[in-house]
């Protein structure tokens, strides 16, 4: 199949390391031009590397409103369009109601949401005006059913899944699609830190490889997505129990 993406821009927010980095990868793989940003200089320069195609980097906190325009509007000069964006960025610690501070929903809020949002309103502008666009944000499984111990990463996900559906209907006449994509357990050093062994939970019974996830996504901003919008795709191998 086609993707039809040679030639496109995209940014990959968080991309200096596991989901982001992969998913950066294979669009470049597919001739796109990719703007990665993560806080980390060294892993970073080394994620860009190893793009096949042109790509700019900027050290950039996705938290941060300031840092976020300032790393799309220079995505934009460089390039001179912004067709693809993904959202993307940490996750919030795990712990349960009962520990969780204000402090740390702020904090969770400002990492998952508000970033999603920050990017949401630099890009979408821009794809509205070229009348074609995919953003794409990356949240969880935890969308669908939420995860024990993760009360922050439920809670926020879904607003972002929410924020999702929202935006697909209000820039779907200008057809800018949005879509959110949910991982299940993949092997990224996220995944090694928490030092979870989840296979017998997982009907394919082995967590993803991060190509695996990036392959959805890629297709998601391809020309042959051309009718998906509103969406939140689970690749989680099968883990959600509940029919979606
Ligand atoms: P990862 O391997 O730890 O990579 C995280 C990436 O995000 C790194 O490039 C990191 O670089 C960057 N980052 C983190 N905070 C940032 C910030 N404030 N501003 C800019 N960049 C930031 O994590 P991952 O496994 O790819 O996970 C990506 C997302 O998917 C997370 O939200 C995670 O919770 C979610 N998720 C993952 C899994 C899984 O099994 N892997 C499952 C469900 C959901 P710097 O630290 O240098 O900034």
């Amino acid at each position: 199949m086609d993707l039809g993406l040679t030639g496109r821009v995209a940014i990959v927010a968080a991309a200096s390391k596991g989901l982001g980095k992969a998913v950066a990868q294979g669009l470049s793989r597919e001739g796109v031009r990719v703007a990665i940003c993560a806080r980390g200089k060294t892993q970073l320069e080394a994620a860009a590397g190893q793009m096949t195609s042109e790509v700019f980097t900027r050290q950039v906190d996705v938290t941060q409103e300031d840092q976020v325009r300032s790393f799309v509007q220079a995505t934009h000069a460089r390039f001179g369009r912004v067709d693809i964006c993904i959202t993307n960025a940490g996750g919030p610690p795990a712990m349960p109601f009962s520990d969780a501070s204000v402090a740390d929903w702020r904090a969770a809020i400002d990492l998952n949401f508000m970033s999603t949002l920050y990017f949401s309103r630099e890009v979408l502008p821009l794809m509205k005006e070229r009348a074609w666009g995919r953003l794409i944000t990356i949240t969880s499984v935890a969308v669908k059913q939420p995860i024990a111990g993760l009360v922050l990463s439920n809670a926020v996900r879904s607003g972002v899944a929410g924020l999702v559906k929202s935006l697909s209907n209000e820039y779907a006449p200008f057809n800018v699609l949005v879509n959110d994509v949910c991982p299940g357990y993949t092997a990224t050093e996220r995944l090694k830190s928490l030092n979870v062994h989840p296979e017998a939970q997982i009907p394919l019974g082995r967590v993803a490889d991060p190509e695996e996830f990036a392959n959805v996504v890629v297709f998601l901003a391809s020309e042959r997505a051309s009718y998906i919008t509103g969406t939140s795709i689970l690749v989680d191998g099968g883990l959600t129990r509940a029919t979606t």
